[in-house]
């Protein structure tokens, strides 16, 4: 491709709207420009890195035995209504009416529709296993748009979602997913780790996100030292260290802590560790139906230890999402302030985290304004009506296998695996006959992984104060020759015109900076490096007339000297077959 003929979108300043890197350099590269809010056009040069993302995706999973299929991205209401989602999803999904006053949303997901697909396609157990898969358009309506297409509303993911007769089957394709995906991020260049995830309401079921390690993740990854432990904070479980008594065998006492409110103040007051004492944390039950109700309940924490807010709300006592209880609503019920609360006599259910089980003569809120009661112990009034895994497991516990100790990283999900079980199909009524001839529900695995996400986080992960670093996989172009001089040297348009050429003819994508004199070798070289081409060479006369051009790769700071008669062959050893 020539420059001339192409539309360069670099930009020289950072975008101030724009916080991680990976946002700044797309805008300032010119690979997407921003329509709305988590809306963003694909430019030329950034589609062609998505293009080859989905490639890779699309090629591990026909290798893998799925059908690629395309399913329509308006989805209408009756689908959504059987699959209860309708009511239960929140305002993530877009609904609208057509001209029949009909209801429709923008698919977030495609579940629904491919159930509805498969129970009218399939009808006997001999067909299964099968797997489908699509690169696709999604919409949700995030709260929180953010990092351009990292958290976007419109954005492409790859969605598969595999049919089975029996667990067994399920799970071989399960483990033939995780392994797909392995191949995957290797291939993108990702540094990436599989962890266990979360698997949200429906409970019980194997799942595992894939994480991109970057600092700008969203998420906190867990993982042991040396064992092979590696979980999403949100359900990751340690072990912390055992702390120590405050005073060993006193007698129980209260004592004024007047204004000290928060653990640090009170442990400071009271010249005590944090660690033994007691954090009492309020939270709003949840009625019969889950949902908030304005009763209160207790969890009860150590005081160096925070409240891991996904366990919670799992618990069926508490509501979920989780609500806090506001300072009214607490004096109101308990008369006593939250800086004073404890698991004394308390009129509302208790629930203890396992770091406070065991804990001995300990300090807590004694319930009443400005008092804590110190060497307390579990007993009839100190007490709780439950012991729960609740709280955030912090870097240095102990990996719950016993194997090394756990350290924290940021990552950014790029994929998601999860064994669904029955959830859509039992809804849809999507069975198939078994070998007895008798109607069963059929088993589903779903596996996702965010095509357009992949592309920022190989950003995050291949950067330099210049610009991009793209990996050789997915790079827009491996090769960019750029002209120096052009309007003096007709030896400069000469060469670079049948370099371009004959790398061209060689099957290597090039792209030829034969932009004209307006454009600066200053502006030539750095938008070769703001856009990240893995390998450049420069055409410039001064070289030229000693029978050289330049050449540099983008990911090295030193440059060489190539004799021009040998530059194709050196090409040919460095992009072709460096490629592989
Ligand atoms: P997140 O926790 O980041 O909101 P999710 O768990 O809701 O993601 P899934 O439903 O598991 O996402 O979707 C599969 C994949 O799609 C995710 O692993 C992620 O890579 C990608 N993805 C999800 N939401 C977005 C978004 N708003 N913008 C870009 N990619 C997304
Ligand atoms: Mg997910």
């Amino acid at each position: 491709m020539r420059a001339s003929e192409y539309l360069i979108a670099t930009v020289k300043e950072t975008p101030t709207d724009a916080e991680i890197p990976s946002h700044q350099l797309m805008l300032r590269a010119g690979l997407i420009r921003k329509l709305a809010s988590g809306l963003y056009t694909w430019l030329p040069l950034g589609l062609r890195v998505l293009h080859k993302v989905s490639q890779i995706v699309r090629e591990e999973m026909d290798r893998a035995g799925a059908m690629e299929v395309s399913m329509p991205v308006v989805q209408h209401a009756e689908l959504w209504e059987e699959s209860g989602r309708w009511q239960n999803m929140g305002p993530e999904l877009l609904r609208f009416k057509d001209r029949h006053d009909r209801e429709f949303c923008l698919g977030p997901t495609h579940e629904e529709v491919i159930t509805d697909l498969i129970r009218n396609e399939y009808s006997s157990y001999k067909q299964l296993p099968a797997n489908f898969y699509q690169i696709q358009t999604k919409f949700r309506d995030e709260r929180r748009p953010r990092f351009g297409v990292m958290r976007a509303r419109e954005f492409i993911m790859k969605d598969a979602y595999s049919f089975h007769v029996d667990e067994a089957s399920l799970e071989a394709t399960y483990q033939v997913m995780h392994q797909t995906y392995c191949n995957i991020f290797d291939r993108l260049g990702l540094n990436f780790r599989p962890v266990i995830a979360d698997s949200g309401n429906i409970g019980g079921s194997t799942s595992h996100e894939f994480h991109a390690l970057a600092d700008s993740g969203e998420d906190e990854i867990v993982f042991s030292s040396t064992g092979d432990y590696a979980a999403n904070i949100e359900l990751a479980v340690g072990q912390p260290i055992k702390a120590a008594a405050v005073i060993a065998d006193a007698p129980q006492q209260t004592v004024d802590t007047g204004s000290a409110h928060s653990i640090e103040e009170v442990a400071n007051l009271l010249d005590a560790k944090p660690t033994s004492i007691l954090k009492t944390i309020l939270v709003h039950a949840a009625d019969a139906d889950g949902q908030r109700s304005d009763e209160l309940i207790a969890l009860v924490l150590r005081g160096d230890q925070t409240l891991n807010e996904t366990k919670a709300q799992k618990l069926p006592e508490v509501a979920s999402p989780i609500e806090f209880a506001e300072n009214d609503a607490i004096e109101a019920a308990l008369d006593c302030p939250p800086g004073s609360l404890g698991p004394v006599s308390l009129p509302i259910k208790v629930i203890a985290d396992l770091s406070v089980a065991n804990l001995k003569n300990f300090i807590c809120g004694a319930n009443k304004k400005g008092q804590h009661i110190i060497n307390a112990n579990w007993n009839d009034i100190c007490k709780y009506d439950r012991v729960e895994d609740i709280r955030k497991v912090q870097e240095g516990d102990i990996s719950p296998d016993g194997q090394g100790t756990l350290a924290i990283k940021r990552g950014i999900e790029v994929g998601h695996i999860f064994q669904l079980g029955k959830k859509y199909s039992e809804a849809l009524k999507a069975t198939v006959l078994n070998k007895d001839g008798k109607a069963v529900t059929m088993l589903m695995g779903c596996y996702g992984i965010g095509v357009t996400r992949v592309v920022a986080a190989c950003i995050e992960q291949n950067h330099d104060e210049h610009g991009i670093i793209w990996p050789e996989n997915i790079a827009p172009y491996q090769l960019i020759i750029i002209q120096i001089d052009a309007h003096k040297s007709e030896q400069v348009v000469d060469f670079s015109e049948s370099l371009y050429l004959k790398t061209q003819a060689l099957g290597i994508e090039v792209l030829l900076d034969d932009r004209d004199k307006k454009t600066s070798p200053g502006v030539r070289f750095a938008d070769s490096e703001l856009i990240g081409i893995p390998h450049r060479i420069v055409v410039s006369p001064r070289t030229l007339a000693d029978g050289a051009v330049e050449y540099k790769k983008r990911a090295a700071t030193e440059k060489q000297l190539l004799d021009k008669d040998a530059v194709i062959d050196f090409l040919i050893q460095n992009t072709i077959s460096a490629k592989g």
